[in-house]
């Protein structure tokens, strides 16, 4: 296989790296952005690719630092599987990875703390630089010098997001990697003139794999901004940034400050080439917002840690809110019955669940074997998401088998179309609708509602009747639930499994 990184080498005269959420115009008096070029980027991730060589597995502290860049890249280019790792991650969760991956070193910036389950293993610290002059690391073109991996060794172990359940090790073969990124460039026309910006966490695959990954692999540039704030996307944009890559929440937030009448974010926004929402649904009121305020709309693309991407809207396509667009290039992808039968029908309406084949995939959930096995279908990978295929082959996601959809009165009803409904209503800031056991209905519709943050309270009938009288009388929820805030994840996505738990 040809290497994951063919641009490295070349050293493209641009900046590989840019962190930090000033741009070029920033004012701000804070810290200046550390910028990496090619060729610094390239001697430092191979000084510390020697260092590592032969380990087995190495642990990656996944700060949104350049240090982390260069330590997944490092480890890719060494062979060694990485395994990125939260550094928000609770004791136990920690304790969880780390005995289920087994990492022989974990490598993390000079300086930083670790918390006990890591500092017990052996640290390498990641440079910036490469090794000083003397050292090994100097003058040698890795991999030139040595053999690629083979395709289906593993690239990294990369956690779930854990919306479901405890987050499970999902192995990623090197292969699937370079496909899932070459079938994007194709989607998008990404290429290294693209300067991706970005806040995403770098321990998951739309941050690391696509965030990171991308950049690196086309020869272009990232800059990530470190934490997110409308203000950073706007002078990221305005300093060059030509695409944005977000989860729904981040583009929600994005919709609030251009309906607070930023205008300079409007022009940022349309100035930039491509807007990528991925990770969750983005809900079409936001959609619609960002579109009215901008004239662009925000590409949506589907896929999951065992698959990487799957399918994506194309830039130059219809405009089509609440579609995930069409397969990538590589990708198989087909929807089957409750009877495992392949759905034939593109008629926006006979719902199956997503299942996807190709070299996109995964190997297997490390250590479980059994769980492997399930997630497959005669070669065909179990998405657990149900979706509509609509007449010109766009599938739209009606959410997940296990969460997302109700079975009431006779009728599956899909909770994101309800949500969706429910946050276009003025006095709603955020809502997630779930099913409850009810003895009559079999599944009884509730909705849990954050109330805009203006005070002012809708009430539980006005609401019910709201999605009554637009989606249809069998969609009401029975039940609202008003709270402060839902719980979500570190990619903003809401943990249902909580909210039915109390
Ligand atoms: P866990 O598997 O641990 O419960 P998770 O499924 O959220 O967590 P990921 O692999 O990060 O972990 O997320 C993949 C899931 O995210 C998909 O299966 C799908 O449900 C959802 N998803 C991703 N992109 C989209 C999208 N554009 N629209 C709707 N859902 C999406
Ligand atoms: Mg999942």
């Amino acid at each position: 296989m040809p290497t994951l990184f063919p641009q490295l080498y070349k050293a493209p005269a641009r900046p590989a790296l840019r962190f930090g959420g000033r741009g070029d115009s920033g004012d701000s008096g804070g810290e200046a952005d550390e910028v990496i070029d090619y060729g610094r980027l390239a001697g430092a991730a191979h000084s510390l690719a020697l260092r590592i060589a032969g380990a087995g597995r190495v642990a990656v502290w996944a700060t949104p630092s350049p240090h982390t860049c260069v330590g997944v890249l490092a480890a890719l280019l060494a062979g060694v599987p990485a395994v990125p790792v939260n550094p928000r991650i609770g004791d136990g969760e920690l304790a969880h990875i780390i005995s289920d991956s087994t990492p022989s070193t974990v490598l993390a910036a000079p300086g930083d703390d670790l918390p006990g389950a890591l500092a017990a293993l052996p640290r390498a610290d990641v440079p910036l630089e490469a090794g000083e002059a003397g050292e090994p690391g100097t003058g040698i073109r890795y991999p030139a010098d040595a053999t690629e991996p083979d395709e289906n060794s593993p690239a990294l172990i990369v956690y779930t997001s854990g919306t479901t359940g405890p987050p499970k090790g999902v192995v990623l073969p090197r292969r699937a990697v370079a496909v899932t990124l070459d079938d994007l460039a194709d989607a998008w026309g990404w290429t290294g003139d693209d300067v991706l910006v970005h806040a995403l966490p770098l321990f998951h695959v739309h941050g690391l794999i696509l965030g990171v990954l991308g950049p690196l692999r086309h020869g272009g540039t990232l800059h990530h901004l470190g934490r997110f704030s409308p203000g950073g996307v706007t002078a990221a944009l305005e300093a060059g940034g030509s695409m944005l890559f977000g989860v729904p929440t981040m583009y929600h937030r994005l919709a609030e400050s251009l309906d607070g009448g930023d205008a300079r974010l409007a022009s940022a926004l349309r100035g930039a080439r491509l807007l990528v929402s991925g990770s969750a649904a983005l809900p079409r009121h936001d959609h619609e917002r960002i579109g009215a305020a901008t004239g662009r709309r925000v590409v949506e693309r589907y896929g999951m840690t065992e698959t990487l991407m799957i399918t994506s809207v194309r830039p130059d396509g219809a405009s089509r809110p609440g579609t995930v667009g069409t397969p990538l290039r590589s990708v198989d992808v087909r929807l089957v019955d409750e009877q495992g039968e392949r759905i034939e029908e593109s008629d926006g309406e006979t719902v199956g669940e997503v299942q996807v084949r190709g070299p996109n995939l995964f190997t297997e959930y490390l250590g479980r074997p059994d769980a492997t096995a399930d997630a497959f279908a005669g070669g065909w990978f179990r998405t657990g998401d149900m979706a509509v295929r609509d007449a010109d082959g766009h599938y739209r996601i009606v959410g997940r088998k296990s969460t997302d959809l109700i079975k009431s009165g006779g009728y599956k009803i899909g909770a994101g179309e309800i949500e969706d409904c429910l946050l276009a209503h003025p006095a709603v800031a955020e809502a997630a609708v779930t099913g409850e056991p009810d003895p009559d209905l079999g599944e009884r519709i509730v909705a849990w509602v954050v109330p805009a943050a203006d005070g002012s309270r809708p009430t539980a009938e006005e609401l019910a009747g709201y999605v009554a009288e637009r989606l249809a009388p069998h969609k009401r929820p029975r039940t609202v639930r008003f709270l402060a805030a839902l719980p979500r994840n570190d990619m903003g996505k809401v943990m249902k499994r909580e909210l039915s738990h109390g």
